[in-house]
């Protein structure tokens, strides 16, 4: 495994769509690893494949130490009810701001062996999944946040 460089905020890969993984191959499961490895090491709760420079859907979340989810190719099928929270992110060093995101949310996605399957989470898994699913089409939070402060 390896770690990788984390893009930063005026990186251009932060602001690009991502295309599909259209087929899984050891590549896509060593950038999955090492994803995970960044991640941790980082001290952060997700990451998405653009924020290391690769423009491809992929999203690995571990909200729950142990509990990492990979989502591959994810989709928003579901959303419920309204929360308003503190956000950071990896890529925006030293900054937090408050974004509104659902309360619950359900992803579909495929997983590293490319079966499909259906996950659901609320609170900070929900805010987790819009962050990282966000990353996907280029979105940053700063885009959606009502307040930035600095922290
Ligand atoms: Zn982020």
């Amino acid at each position: 495994m390896a770690k990788l460089k984390i893009r930063k905020i005026g990186d251009e890969a932060l602001r690009k769509v991502c295309r599909p993984v259209e087929e899984i191959t050891p590549r896509t499961l060593m950038l999955l690893d090492d994803m995970v490895e960044t991640m941790r090491a980082a001290d952060g709760v997700g990451l998405a494949a653009p924020q290391v420079g690769i423009l491809r859907r992929i999203v690995v979340i571990e909200v729950e130490e142990g509990n990492v989810i990979e989502l591959i190719n994810p989709k928003i099928i579901a959303t419920a009810g309204e929360q308003e929270g503190v956000e950071g992110c990896l890529s925006v060093p030293n900054r937090r701001g408050t974004v509104k995101r659902p309360r619950h949310v359900t992803v579909r996605a495929t997983d590293r062996n490319g079966q499909t399957f259906e996950i659901s989470g609320s609170d900070l898994l929900a805010r987790a999944f819009c962050h990282e699913l966000d990353h996907l089409d280029g979105k940053l939070y700063v885009d959606r946040a009502s307040r930035m402060e600095e922290i």
